[in-house]
This record gives structure tokens, sequence and C-alpha cells, in this order.
């Protein structure tokens, strides 16, 4: 069953020095109890997305357009107060750094009862206090009744983001979006708090948004990709193939990146040049001053999405009417 779908969602930023289009025309869905990894750059537009479907960037200065339908619902159509009574219980967001969304002054108990209180009338302060314990058992909290009296400032950063899923999960979560949410911590707690996430969307039936800038995070966490540059969807994957077979010049240049154990090789490839800025934007298509495989086509036209007959889509003119991009593979 289709929990969320994302259609022809276009994101313009109004400022001084002109408008901004963060976001053109994506298109997704999601699957309920699957998982999607967005993956780009910082100003590829994920972030913006993720906060469009949260309900967080209604402005004056913002114009959003296309459909956002989640669970039979058009959250584009909603009205705040109808989307207050979403967000933090049907939807919940993690961000990367949990210090910035914990309130330093109240005790991580209290912090996971408020959603509770707010979305669930009719439970007693004693129940939610009993609830709000469970999720910090659920979430490896030790000693959880004992945390519960404790203040953010006295947890380490990976028991922080334990809380932080605690609080996401203290409702009816049905979409749980998070984002970086591993980035700032080292690796070990990362894979925890990854294996912890996976853990909980099997036994909950959720569904998951991962944004991020590491395909190895999307590699352990996700079971479809959406590779994303400028705005636009340049690869829409399986997250198997995107490993063993990329498409899109970009996405390749992204698995470079990666450290591999096996790999003699000393040096990591990095993307050459930098995305570019949003109100200057490259003719044709966006990726072309960093590709190596540009001609003057790419320079003039943008490339559509093309669908390959695996079902997988990409940005590139190397598939115009190609069942795959051979030529280029042999590259590679
Ligand atoms: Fe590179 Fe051209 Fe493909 Fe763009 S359309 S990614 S410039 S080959």
């Amino acid at each position: 069953m289709t929990l969320l779908r994302v259609e022809d969602l276009t994101i313009k930023f109004k400022s001084r020095q002109g408008v901004v289009k963060a976001v053109d025309k994506l298109n997704f869905e999601l699957a309920q109890g699957s998982s999607l990894g967005i993956v780009g750059e910082s100003g590829s537009g994920k972030s913006v997305t993720s906060l469009t479907i949260m309900g967080l960037l209604q402005n004056a200065n913002t114009e959003i357009t296309g459909n956002i339908d989640f669970d039979g619902l058009d959250l584009l159509k909603l009205s705040p107060n109808e989307m207050r009574k979403i967000r933090g219980n049907s939807i919940s967001m993690i961000f990367q750094e949990p210090m910035t969304s914990l309130n330093p002054l109240h005790t991580c108990g209290k912090q996971i009862m408020e959603p509770i209180l707010i979305h669930q009338k009719d439970v007693s302060k004693q129940e939610a206090k009993n609830h709000a314990i469970e999720l910090l058992r659920m979430v490896g909290i030790p000693s959880p009744e004992q945390r519960f009296h404790e203040y953010p400032h006295q947890m380490s950063g990976g028991m922080r983001q334990r809380i932080m899923i605690a609080i996401a999960l203290a409702c009816n979560t049905k979409l749980l979006i998070a984002d970086e949410p591993t980035t700032a911590l080292d690796v070990t707690i990362q894979a925890q708090i990854l294996d912890l996430m996976n853990s909980l969307k099997k036994k909950r039936d959720m569904s998951i948004i991962m944004i991020t800038h590491d395909l190895g995070v999307v590699k352990e966490m996700c079971e479809k990709v959406v590779v994303m540059y400028t705005g636009q969807i340049v690869e829409k994957s399986p997250t198997e193939l995107v490993f063993t077979d990329p498409l899109h010049p970009y996405t390749r240049g992204l698995l470079n990146a990666i450290p591999k154990i096996s790999s003699k090789v000393e040096r990591l490839e990095a993307i050459e040049g930098t995305v570019p800025d949003a109100l200057n934007m490259p003719s044709g298509c966006s990726f072309h001053p960093r590709c190596k495989y540009a001609t003057e086509k790419c320079k003039l036209k943008a490339p559509p999405l093309f669908q390959l007959e695996d079902g997988r889509e990409v940005k590139c003119f190397i598939y115009d009417g190609s069942k795959k991009g051979d030529d280029v593979n042999a590259t590679k």
C-alpha cells in the first residue's frame, strides 16, 4: 500500500536577488513499511523536500506547488492547525544534531511525554510517563526509570539521538523522516542508531525517508534511492542496483567518494567542481560543468528523466533511446 505519493512537487523561494527554484517537479512514492533514501550534496533540495512534507516551510516567501498525498490526505491543502495534528503524530522527523531540537531546560522524560499528551487527549500524565519509560527502554536507554529524569546535557550524542527517536515514535508514527541522523555521531554509534531504526521500522511497520549525503547509510537502511542534484531527481533506483550498476555520472561520482575496505586505491575520487549557485544555474543539463561525459547537446538542452526497461529512471542523455547506457558503462 502506498503511504506517501509526491507528485510534481516544486518549491520556489523569493528573495531580493530573485526567485530560486529549490525543488523542481519531484515525483516519488513510498510504500507502507518501506524505506527510501534521498541522497545528494547540500543544495540538492533534499532537506527542503523533507521540511515541506512536514509542513514547516509555508510562508509568504515560499511558493509550493504539486501534491503530497499522505495516507489519503493532500498535505499541501491542509490548514496549519490540521498539519499540527499530523506533525509529531503520524509523521515525525529527527535531525542531525539532537541538541538543537531538544530543550536543554526540560528533562528527556518530559520531552517524550509532551507529544503523547498533545496528541492523545484521553491519556493521563501517569500513563504518558509509563509510555515514555517504555519508549526509553525500546530505544535502548539503560536504566530508563532513572534516565527519564535526566537532562539532554547529561547524555552522550548517541543517547541524545536515541531520545530524539523515542520522541519521534511517541505517537502513532507511520512515517519517520530522518535528516542526516547519524552524521554527527562516531562510526560505532552510527551503526547502532541505524540498527535501531531498522528494527523499529520492522516492529512498527513504519516507513522511513532517510535524507543523507552518504550512500553508505542508504545501503544499510533503504530499499530504494532517489539521487537529487540541483533540486531535481537524476536517478531513481532500487538500492542494490545503485551500488552494482549506477547509471547517472553524478551517482557514480558519489559512489567513488565512498572508501572501500577491499580497494588498494589510496585517494578517493571527488566530484570535480561544486554545486552551482541556485540563482545562476548553468544552461542545459545542470550537471554539465562537472560531467566528464558532457557533449554540446548537454550544454544546450536539459535531459528528461528517461525510464529504462528495468523500471529505473535516469536524467541523462546517455540513456536516450537505449535500454541502458552501455557506451558509458564500458568506460566506468
Ligand atoms: Fe553528463 Fe550530459 Fe548526462 Fe548531463 S546529460 S549527466 S552533462 S552526459
